[in-house]
């Protein structure tokens, strides 16, 4: 049970799902309006960052995901983790198309930026505390939501731990396996790419000169992006039955088939750190908002991480949000914001999935058609700056940022 709520006036806005889209929404929110009653759900009994959420991976940040957590402050706290995206090479292994995108190109310093999630854990951690002590933020840990009953004004929320609740909005994001989002109503779509994703970091023999390696094997996309201290994050996508293999095997036996995979282009790679394997697959919702009730994060799409966009996309529902409620800030869960949601993020989200999508299902194709396809395609970005261009957009997240700003403000 929590110690700072009373049950006497309804919350603003519950939070189910304390993971890095939930405790950054709560973080935004409550920077942008102390007047804001706000508490958070989560299942996990650590009163620490969720392991569930900030686990070992590291994610790729768009150049436009960093403008705004520098907007929201805490890129500053952020920036020594992070390493920056200079470069990126696209190939096909065993084929002839290439190319590249330069951060320069595009008058910037960086594509992005590369970060181990623990980091934003830890860095978002202490900011919420600070807003708890402070009686701004209740948490309620090891619990979840068991019913749902809206009225016109208000969610009546019903928690496990048998602790009702009432709150103007609910946000659901308890990741891609929520089960308050059927609790609440919403459909959803799945597919299974019965492709499995091994992450390790790969410590390097010589500096990788801030360039990312996207590389496309016929077992699945392959991606090396540059971290900090001389190492690439790895997201080596295979099948589930690869994925166990080189899950356990010796770290030199494994260094050397994923040299043979990766090519020499990337560098030597010396040591490999702790593997973690995922199941990947594709779901999304098929509305985003329902009354008094919207999904966050990966409970409203799951997906492939090779184009690195699960969190930027998270970034922009958050955004989103947050620029709603600063218009509707006397009624969090009315229908104008409920709307308004909705149309924000589905067009961005499909685009997004659609791209996604493609990136897999085509560079996951032995065809050798599939293959001449894909390295014109490859070759053809080399020759058509407007092509490229648009590439280079979609991986920094500019324009969905910009048509956001435009639609809500
Ligand atoms: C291998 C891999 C690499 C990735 N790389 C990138 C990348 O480069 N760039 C990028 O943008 N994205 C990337 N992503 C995607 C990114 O990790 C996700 O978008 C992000 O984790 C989504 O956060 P979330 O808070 O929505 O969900 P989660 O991280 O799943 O967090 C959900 C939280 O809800 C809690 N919870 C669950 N059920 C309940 C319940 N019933 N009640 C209360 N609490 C509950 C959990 O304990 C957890 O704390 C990658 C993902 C993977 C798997």
């Amino acid at each position: 049970m929590s110690e700072t709520y009373s049950t006497e006036q309804p919350l603003d806005l519950l939070i189910a799902g304390g993971g890095m889209a939930g405790s950054l929404l709560a973080y935004v929110l409550l920077c942008q309006n102390p007047a804001l009653k706000l508490a958070i759900v989560e299942q996990s009994s650590d009163k620490e960052p969720s392991k569930a959420s900030f686990d070992s991976r590291s994610i790729a940040l768009a150049h436009g995901s960093v403008e705004l957590l520098k907007q929201w402050g805490l890129w500053q706290d952020l920036q020594q983790s992070g390493c920056a995206i200079e470069h990126i090479h696209i190939s096909d292994r065993g084929h002839f198309g290439k190319t590249y995108l330069n951060a320069a190109d595009h008058q910037l310093s960086a594509l992005g930026q590369v970060i181990e999630v623990e980091a934003i854990g830890e860095v978002l951690w202490q900011k919420l505390k600070a807003f708890t002590a402070q009686g701004r933020l209740s948490w309620f840990y090891s619990d979840a939501i068991n019913a749902l009953n809206p009225t016109a004004e208000l969610q009546h929320i019903s928690l496990q731990s048998g602790a009702q609740l009432q709150s103007k909005l609910l946000v659901i994001a308890e990741g891609g396996l929520s089960p308050s989002r059927a609790l609440a109503g919403f459909e959803l779509k799945s597919d299974d790419y019965q492709q499995h994703a091994l992450i390790a970091n790969i410590g390097l023999a010589q500096s990788h000169q801030h360039k990312a390696f996207e590389r496309f094997t016929p077992t699945g996309p392959l991606a090396l992006l540059p971290l900090t201290r001389q190492r690439y994050s790895l997201v080596w996508t295979l099948t589930p039955e690869q994925a166990a293999h080189h899950l356990i095997q010796p770290e030199p036996e494994f260094l050397a088939a994923l040299q043979q995979a990766a090519g020499h282009r990337a560098g030597v790679f010396k040591t490999v750190g702790q593997r973690v394997v995922y199941p990947l697959s594709l779901k999304r919702a098929t509305e985003a908002s329902r009354h008094r009730t919207v999904l966050l994060g990966n409970s409203l799409h799951n997906l492939h991480p090779i184009a690195g966009q699960g969190f930027n996309l998270a970034i922009r529902d958050i955004f989103s949000l947050s620029l709603l409620l600063q218009k509707h800030q006397a009624d969090a869960g009315c229908y104008p914001l409920i709307k308004a949601y909705q149309q924000a993020r589905l067009p961005d989200m499909q685009q997004v999935i659609l791209y996604t999508d493609s990136l897999v299902r085509l560079f996951s194709n032995s065809s050798r058609l599939m293959a001449l396809g894909r390295n014109t395609g490859l070759f053809a970005l080399n020759l058509c700056p407007d092509l490229k261009q648009a590439v280079a957009n979609q991986a920094m997240g500019l324009n969905s940022i910009r048509q956001l700003k435009a639609l809500l403000s």
